[in-house]
């Protein structure tokens, strides 16, 4: 259906689509399957017949399968029911009992929490290291993957990824990486060196807050690792969340620029605020990361960090309850804006910050409006203090 010279904003328009098929449906439908019938008992044999079992897969578990893999420029993707199954179905199929894995500090704290007990259970053992460590001298001689997520998930750090990669397979190490801030629009994570790119499709895939979904895409030597360990577990996302998950495919390059415009017109506004200590987004000139995010990364998303001055509890609440149009809640990546406090989880090397984090989600709301409900919490916020 694509063309390989097209650019991003087609593919996603035209990627997984099963032309002819289906009474010329753009969509591929929902299918709810668990059995599939055969004709006879020859077609049970593989290459018999192209579906089999709704667990093995569904046209539309296909179809968003087929789009993703041609986003990704992967040999293999899975479909996974959530984005944290994503993170452990990756690491589970690299990992096998005494092997070591090296995780950045800055990772998504559920992913910090199965590696320090399901995975230590298991016998692997994990060790975290600073987001802008160098991994040649932290790696073992049974140091079996690395896991990146680049930016960090709620500082924002960015890491110099083909560096890592190249470091980590030197030693015969996979590199593991979660790119769910970016999606494979904004980086382009096996062109950059990573053997399997996790994404949680919850967030900027499904894009409507409404589905949990993820997906793990491998190069070519890691395919039939990731296959057999997907399916020997068992997993499997269900026809109406990849069918959501593809429709928010379609319209995922319009919202990520809008999403970029209005997180860079809110970090511009709140940079000259006199409550602002600093801003966590790479995009920012003058982040710490903006050379390396410029340098590898075709955009940024909505998804953005800021420190306050040391204010007390009560005016971080009062700042944060009584917003317009920013809600309180976990996830991000769908077209409302959001707002939390951000609490942040370091063993390598501690986060450094005198006052209070903030993380952001800009939805897809007038810019102008976001930056008049920031004005009123910051009201607040004084007159709390
Ligand atoms: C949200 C998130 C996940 C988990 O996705 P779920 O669908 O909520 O399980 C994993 N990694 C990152 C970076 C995330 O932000």
């Amino acid at each position: 259906m694509t063309d390989k010279h097209d650019r991003p904003e087609t593919t996603v328009t035209a990627a997984g689509r099963m032309s002819g098929a289906h009474f010329g449906a753009v969509n591929t439908p929902v299918y709810r399957a668990s059995t599939i019938l055969f004709p006879d008992l020859a077609s049970m044999k593989p290459g018999g017949q192209p579906y089999s079992y709704g667990r093995r897969g569904t046209p539309t578990s296909k179809s968003l399968e087929d789009a993703i893999r041609e986003l990704e420029g992967g040999a293999e993707v899975v479909l996974v029911p959530s984005g944290l199954n994503a993170c452990t179905t990756a690491i589970l199929s690299m990992v096998a009992s005494g092997d070591h894995l090296l995780v950045t500090d800055s990772v998504y704290g559920p992913t910090r929490l199965f590696c320090d007990t399901t995975l230590k259970r298991l016998g692997v053992e994990t060790s975290y290291f600073a987001p802008d460590a160098e991994i040649g001298p932290l790696l073992r001689p049974n140091t079996r993957a690395v896991f990146r997520e680049s930016p960090g998930s709620l500082t924002f750090e960015i890491q110099d990824i083909p560096a890592i990669a190249k470091a980590a397979h030197v030693h015969g190490a996979s590199v593991l990486m979660d790119n769910t801030w970016a999606t494979p629009l904004l980086f382009d994570a096996h062109g950059h060196g990573v053997d399997l790119s996790i994404q949680a499709g919850t967030k900027y895939l499904g894009g409507h807050a409404d589905v949990n979904i993820g997906y793990v895409s491998a190069n070519q030597s890691h395919a039939a690792r990731l296959r057999e360990t997907h399916g020997n577990m068992g997993l499997a996302a269900s026809g109406d969340d990849c069918f959501l998950a593809l429709r928010g495919l379609r319209t995922l390059a319009v919202r990520l620029k809008r999403h970029q415009e209005t997180a860079l017109a809110l970090t511009q506004w709140l940079r000259g605020r006199p409550e602002v200590v600093r801003i966590l987004y790479p995009a920012l000139p003058g982040d710490p990361g903006h050379a390396l995010w410029k340098r590898d990364f075709k955009g940024a998303c909505g998804l953005f960090g800021f420190e306050l001055v040391p204010v007390p509890e009560a005016a971080v609440a009062a700042f944060v309850e009584g917003m317009h149009h920013f809600g309180i809640g976990y996830s991000w990546g769908g077209f409302e804006s959001l707002i939390l406090p951000s609490h942040i989880q370091r063993t390598a090397a501690p986060f450094r910050a005198k006052g209070p984090l903030i993380r952001i989600h800009a939805g897809l709301e007038d810019p102008g409006d976001l930056i008049a409900d920031l004005d009123r919490g910051f009201a607040r916020l004084k007159d709390a203090t």
